[in-house]
């Protein structure tokens, strides 16, 4: 019997995979390919996207090209500009879903509270929001980075009495026209979503803590002949992806000090158009480019030109009724505040309760930080994989995600051709692992520069960022690596299907 998509036999294992964003999208894919069918993609949201079902705040968009930022397997080629924008972004992936087949195995509405190993029935029983009990063999997080959202902790915040919301779930049931609107923040999200805010407001303050590297980008649409050139030649797009794959394998390692000195420039270059001598100083970075995540717009800079639009860069001392006050004491009153604070990217999968082996938690496997061989696998949670798990972080991360799940298909077929249980990480490999890693990225000059970015755990150690290429990482995934787990043959004891 043969029912895989390319006409490979069933297998037989049991999977749970947790997010149905573009990671959960790609395992659904790929899993139907390799002939697994018993397999559930579980999401807390309604519906699937991940990341840019969440972020609906006006002017979202991509800031990897586009035409890199669809699947391998499933490009789309006629995204209508070179940085699309979130709703372009969202249709695509829903558009996956049929496409994939996939809309069977949703199970949407569904947040997973927890996961634990059994030990004895060699499985793992995940503990969904309502209380049930899903029971699998293998379980696949992609829970993505950002969905554990960043709050400002500002005495008086929580009793603000007028509209208060965090950009990543953006109130489109509140009109901001002609109000007085406060955003703290001037991160990723800010930079894309101010020059929109500020088009509606009567007054505008941007709370900023530290400037950022803002670059300009070649965002003009496509013309209709190009739209027509990449649907009808593929090789056009490919080669067009090729390019852009080029161009960001060359900068993503911020190694290049002439590549740095030429971001700068090109940096200072787009922030020169602030006509305010103060408010530029303001803004401009005093920590290197590429310390933090860099940010690409044209429009950002111009709005602190308009008259509505304040730069505060004094620390929020409380929030106080309506008011907002500085350090300085100023009050300035207003009817919303948006908190484009970010999130917690470092949490990874001990956002929710998980037990490996002998009941131990992820939280104490993990007291010096995340940490994961290739960002996928962590000793002592046997048949667990984790998708854009801790440094996994760089370029396209659609492609990093594609790398994660030929991995993990490589690892299911293995359980099922070797006829074993569960695969457990050993141990000493993912310390040789992550000791190597730490040195590659203490390499890397620019993260070095003590920003208040995203990238470091608690403890101080980066747990988020991949210090190499996008192909480094491929070639290192696709390497074979079976000596790298325990493994344990036999069957599970639990028997139960999930479709
Ligand atoms: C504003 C923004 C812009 C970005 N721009 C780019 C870009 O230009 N290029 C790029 O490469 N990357 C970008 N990223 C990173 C982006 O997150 C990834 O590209 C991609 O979305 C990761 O896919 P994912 O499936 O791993 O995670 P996500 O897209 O984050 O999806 C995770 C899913 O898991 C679900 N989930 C989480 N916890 C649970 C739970 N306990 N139970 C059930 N479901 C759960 C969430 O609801 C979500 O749907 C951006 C991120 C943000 C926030």
């Amino acid at each position: 019997m043969t029912n895989g998509r390319n006409g490979t036999s069933p297998r037989s294992r049991r999977v749970v995979v947790i997010g149905a964003g573009p990671g959960g999208l790609c395992t659904g894919y790929k899993l139907l390919e390799a002939g697994f069918h018993d397999f559930v993609i579980l999401d807390k949201a309604d519906g699937v996207g991940g990341t840019w079902r969440h972020n609906q705040y006006p002017g979202a968009a991509c800031d990897v090209p586009s035409l890199l930022y669809s699947y391998s397997f499933a490009m789309k080629r006629d995204w209508s500009r070179p940085y699309a924008e979130q709703p372009e972004i969202l249709e695509y992936l829903e558009s996956c879903v049929e496409r994939f087949g996939l809309e069977p195995h949703l199970r949407l509405g569904t947040a997973v509270r927890s996961a634990h190993w059994d030990d004895e029935c060699t499985v793992w029983r995940i503990i969904t929001g309502d209380g049930e009990e899903l029971v699998a063999d293998v379980v696949v997080s992609g829970m993505g980075m950002f969905n554990e959202l960043n709050q400002p902790q500002i005495p008086g915040l929580d009793d603000f009495p007028g509209t208060l919301f965090h950009s990543a779930r953006w109130r489109h049931d509140h009109d901001l026209t002609g109000e007085s609107v406060a955003v703290i923040g001037s991160a990723a999200s800010a930079v894309q979503s101010v020059p929109e805010i500020a088009r509606q407001a009567r007054q505008l303050h941007i709370f900023q803590r530290s400037p950022q590297w803002v670059l300009p980008k070649d965002d003009t649409p496509f013309t209709d002949e190009e739209l027509v050139a990449f649907r009808t030649d593929p090789m056009a797009a490919r080669m067009r992806r090729w390019e852009i794959w080029r161009m960001l394998e060359g900068f993503i390692t911020f190694s290049n000090p002439e590549a740095l000195a030429a971001a700068e420039e090109a940096g200072l270059a787009n922030l020169s158009v602030v006509e305010d001598p103060e408010v530029r100083a303001k803004l401009t970075p005093h920590t290197p480019f590429g310390c933090q995540r860099p940010l690409i717009s044209n429009v950002y800079y111009p709005t602190y030109n308009l008259p509505h639009v304040e730069l505060v860069t004094d620390a929020i001392a409380e929030v106080r009724g309506n008011t907002i006050v500085t350090v300085d004491g100023r009050e300035r009153t207003v009817d919303t505040i948006i908190t484009a604070t970010g999130f917690q990217t470092t949490r990874y999968l001990s956002a929710i309760e998980v037990t490996g082996r002998g009941g131990r938690r992820i939280e104490d496997a993990w007291a010096d930080g995340p940490q994961a061989y290739l960002g996928l696998t962590t000793s002592g949670f046997p048949n667990l994989f984790m998708l854009y798990g801790p440094n996994t972080n760089n370029g396209s991360i659609i492609f990093m995600l594609e790398c994660q799940v030929a991995y993990i298909m490589r690892q299911l077929r293995r359980l099922d051709d070797e006829g074993l249980a569960w695969i457990d990480l050993r141990p000493e490999v993912m310390e040789r692992y992550n000791a190597e890693l730490q040195g590659d990225l203490d390499q890397v000059g620019v993260w070095q520069g003590g920003c208040h970015g995203y990238y470091r755990g608690p403890t101080g150690r980066i747990v988020t960022q991949w210090p190499h290429t996008m192909f480094e990482y491929r070639s290192r995934t696709l390497r074979p690596d079976p000596e790298a787990y325990e493994v344990h043959r036999g069957a599970t004891l639990a028997t139960n299907a999930l479709l």
